[in-house]
C-alpha cells in the first residue's frame, strides 16, 4: 500500500499534466513508480471527460485487412517474426483485399487499415499504391491507413502521392538500451524513429505507440515514452499489453499489467485531448471487457477486423488473439453492441484527426 502522501502527489502529477500538457522525466518516473488503483481511477475520470467533451460518446471505426504475415524482421516479441518457422504464411491477393474492403464499407467503415509484416518483396510500395488508388478510387469518402512497418522516404512519399492519409508506425519503446533489449542486432532504433519523423513531415496523419509491461520495461522507459509523445505529438496512439507468443524467445515471460495499460491510454488523453486513441485488440485480449474499460479510460477508436476468416489464426502476434472465428459482421455488430452497452455510440464517418 501506499501512503497517502503519496497517492497526493501522483494525483497533483495528473493535475499539471492536464494544465500544462507535460511532465519532466523525472515526474513521470514518480507517476509510474508511486501510482495506485485510486491514481487511475482519478486519472480514468479526467480522461473520459475530456474525451467526451472533444468526440462526444462516439467511437471511430477503422476496418483492420492483414493482407501478408510474411516478415522479414525478428522482433523477439512477435509471433510472425521471420524465424518463427511455425507461422503458418499467407499473402492476399490485391483482389482479396479490395474486397474486404468492399465488404467493410457494406458494414459502415470509412478508414481502411492496410497492415502486413515488412513483407516489401512482395508488396513493393508500387503494388501497395495501386491497391490504395483502387480502394481510393472504389470509395472515394474513405481513409486509408497503413502499418507496414519501416519504409524509406522515397516510398513514403509514391504512397502519400497514391492518396493514402494515415501512417501507423508503434515506436515500441523511446528508451535506446530498451530497443536494443527487444530487437535484434540488425533493426535500428534510430531508423525506426527518423522514419517517424519522416511519416510525420510529408503530412500523414501519424499513429506512434508501444506495449505496456514488454520485457525489461522499467519506470524510466514508460517516462521515455511519455516525453517522447509529449513532443513527437503524434495524431494517433496504438497502446496495448504485451501478450507473450509462445513461439519467441519471450513465451515465458509474464503479460503486460491490464490496469496499467488503461492508466497510460488516460494519461495519453490527458496529454494530447485531441488524439485519436484506440482500444485495441490487445485490450480485449487480456480481459474479455478491456475494450470497454479502454474507451471509459479515455480511448475514442475501435478496430475491428476485416480480414478473410481463414488467414485471420495466421496473423497471431500474440497467443489468444479474439475475434479470430468471427466474420467481418459479426465484429461490427459486436463492437457497436459493447459500446452501446457502456452509453457509446459507433460514428460512420472517416475520424480524422481534428
Ligand atoms: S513486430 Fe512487425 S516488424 Fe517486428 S517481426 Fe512482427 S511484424 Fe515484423
Amino acid at each position: 500500500m501506499k501512503d497517502i502522501k503519496e497517492n497526493k502527489t501522483v494525483k497533483q502529477l495528473i493535475d499539471k499534466l492536464e494544465k500544462q500538457k507535460m511532465l519532466t522525466k523525472d515526474e513521470w518516473v514518480q507517476v509510474f513508480t508511486g501510482w495506485t488503483e485510486d491514481d487511475r481511477g482519478y486519472a480514468a475520470q479526467k480522461a473520459r471527460q475530456i474525451s467526451e467533451a472533444v468526440f462526444g460518446k462516439k467511437v471511430y471505426i477503422r476496418g483492420i485487412v492483414e493482407f501478408s504475415n510474411v516478415c522479414r524482421n525478428d522482433c523477439y516479441y512477435c509471433g510472425i517474426r521471420c524465424s518463427n518457422s511455425n507461422a503458418n504464411r499467407y499473402r492476399l491477393t490485391d483482389e482479396e483485399i479490395l474486397s474486404c474492403c468492399d465488404e467493410g464499407y457494406g458494414y459502415g467503415f470509412r478508414t481502411f487499415v492496410l497492415q502486413s509484416g515488412e513483407d516489401i518483396k512482395a508488396f513493393s510500395p508500387e503494388r501497395v499504391a495501386e491497391i490504395v488508388r483502387r480502394i481510393k478510387k472504389a470509395h472515394p469518402d474513405c481513409a486509408v491507413t497503413l502499418s507496414l512497418g519501416e519504409l524509406e522516404r522515397d516510398a513514403l512519399v509514391l504512397l502519400k502521392q497514391a492518396g493514402v492519409d494515415r501512417y501507423l508506425l508503434r515506436h515500441e519503446t523511446a528508451n535506446k538500451e530498451h530497443y536494443r533489449k527487444l530487437h535484434p542486432e540488425d533493426m535500428s532504433f534510430e531508423h525506426r524513429m527518423k522514419c517517424l519523423e519522416t511519416i510525420k513531415e510529408l503530412g500523414y496523419q501519424t499513429g506512434a505507440g508501444m506495449m505496456i509491461g514488454s520485457p525489461y520495461q522499467t519506470a524510466q522507459c514508460l517516462a521515455d515514452d511519455m516525453v517522447f509523445l509529449g513532443s513527437f505529438k503524434p495524431h494517433m496512439i496504438g497502446i496495448g499489453p504485451f501478450l507473450p507468443h509462445k513461439d519467441t524467445p519471450f513465451r515465458d515471460e509474464p503479460k503486460g499489467d491490464y490496469e496499467l495499460t488503461l492508466f497510460v491510454l488516460s494519461l495519453c488523453r490527458i496529454m494530447l485531448p485531441r488524439v485519436l486513441l484506440p482500444a485495441t485488440t490487445a485490450l480485449g485480449t487480456i480481459r474479455p471487457n478491456g475494450r470497454e474499460q479502454g474507451v471509459l479510460s479515455g480511448a475514442n477508436v475501435i478496430m475491428p477486423n476485416l480480414s478473410p476468416t481463414e488467414v485471420r489464426k495466421k496473423y497471431m502476434l500474440y497467443d489468444g488473439k479474439i475475434c479470430t472465428e468471427d466474420q467481418s459482421s459479426e465484429c461490427r455488430l459486436c463492437v457497436q453492441a459493447r459500446m452501446k452497452r457502456i452509453g457509446y455510440e459507433v460514428e460512420i464517418s472517416r475520424g480524422d484527426y481534428k
